[in-house]
């Protein structure tokens, strides 16, 4: 089965199409008729795929507790993300913080970190990546 969807690796946005075979990706086709890519794909577009079933993959959030990483579910390391942000905001003012962003995500989530960084931290410490 052919699945046609956007590459989700940068925000460039190419088209391609998944190839599915027993609920399992074994490859991906450029879509040659995409008005992004026409039919052409980077080395990540072609093969970053793999990396859903590589070992190493990450499936759980970690946090660092005597030196070594502990798995923790999800609301305990949001909380102690925003509980270690508000800590260092009160003791070093929201200037301590400065937000690098990424083209490897879309236009929303880079302008949700720099309304974030922002709105939320109080700083404009804001680069990206691409301005490089
Ligand atoms: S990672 Fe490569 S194929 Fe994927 S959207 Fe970006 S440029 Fe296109």
């Amino acid at each position: 089965m052919k699945v046609l969807t956007v590459c989700p690796y940068c925000g460039t946005g190419c088209g391609l199409n998944v190839l599915v075979e027993n609920n399992r990706i074994v490859g991906v086709e450029a879509d040659s008729s995409h008005p992004v890519s026409g039919g052409e794909l980077c080395i990540k577009g072609y093969f970053g795929y793999k990396h859903l079933e590589d070992s190493r993959r990450l499936t759980t959030p970690l946090i660092k507790k005597n030196g070594k990483f502990v798995p923790t579910s999800w609301d305990e390391a949001l909380g102690f993300i925003a509980q270690r942000l508000t800590d260092i905001k009160q003791q070093s003012g929201p200037d301590a913080f400065a937000l690098f962003a990424s083209a490897r995500a879309t236009n929303e989530e880079n302008y949700v970190a720099q309304k974030f960084a922002r709105a939320v931290i109080g700083t404009n410490n804001i680069d990206h990546c691409a301005r490089l």
